[in-house]
């Protein structure tokens, strides 16, 4: 394979062109054979949450575009419950920037490989370095397992605080495992209330620790507020 991403190094001096470029052009793992485009993210270049989500699926691979189809449409509507948008424009305190750990889609939606996230995570790196969010949301398994180098289940991982690259991290399940286990749909609120409670403080007290996830600033724990599709 040519054009590797050449590690976080290299993108460092990249600014958001140069970066999309490097992208489009990718061809460090097997992953750019089989892809429609790469789907590099979307939102306000200096929000405040930055969503990390795990591969593009086909209508990601179509459009270019994360989390679109009926999973986006959840994510969107769990965003709107904490009056949070993907705009691009607007104050930066109420916009989320959402990319994936793999800027191309596994074919057939397989799982990623940790070769192929070992050689796409500069690439989200470089993205978070410019965007600088106050809080990362990491959505789903290998999102997970990417950023927190951790196999454990998303079930021991959520409900605290964690870092990645100095940012505080908030882990919960992607919004399509939700539209399949609707149970569940209660504690990812919980993770949405904590993950808003360390954005508006601009602080992470109680970080590696358990914490209750409930009485974030704002926003009602109770499950009438659970956001729906
Ligand atoms: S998945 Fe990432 S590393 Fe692999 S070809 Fe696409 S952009 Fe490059």
């Amino acid at each position: 394979m040519s054009s590797a991403p050449a590690g976080s190094g290299a993108l460092s001096r990249l600014g958001w062109d140069e970066l999309r470029a490097a992208v489009a052009d990718c061809r460090a793992c097997g992953l750019c054979e089989s892809r429609t485009q790469t789907v590099f993210g979307v939102g306000h270049l200096r929000a405040h949450w930055m969503i990390v989500g795990e591969a593009p699926g086909a209508q990601e691979d179509a459009q270019g575009e994360p989390f679109v189809g009926a999973a986006g449409q959840l994510l969107d509507a769990m965003l709107r419950a904490l009056a949070l948008t993907r705009e691009a424009d607007g104050d930066p305190a109420r916009r989320a920037y959402i990319a994936n750990t793999l800027k191309c889609r596994p074919p057939g939606n397989r799982n990623p490989q940790a070769d192929e996230l070992a050689q796409c995570e500069p690439f989200l790196l470089r993205q978070i370095e410019l965007v600088q969010p106050r809080l990362i949301l990491a959505m789903g398994r290998f999102a997970v397992q990417a950023l927190l180098r951790s196999n454990e289940p998303i079930g021991r991982l959520r409900g605290r605080v964690h870092r990645y690259q100095g940012v505080p991290l908030v882990v919960t399940y992607h919004p399509a495992y939700l539209l399949r286990n609707l149970p569940d749909k209660a504690k990812a609120w919980e993770d949405l209330c904590l993950a808003a409670d360390v954005a508006e403080s601009g602080a992470a007290p109680g970080e590696e620790s358990a914490r209750a996830a409930t009485g974030a600033p704002g926003a009602s724990s109770g499950p009438d507020a659970q956001p729906v599709p």
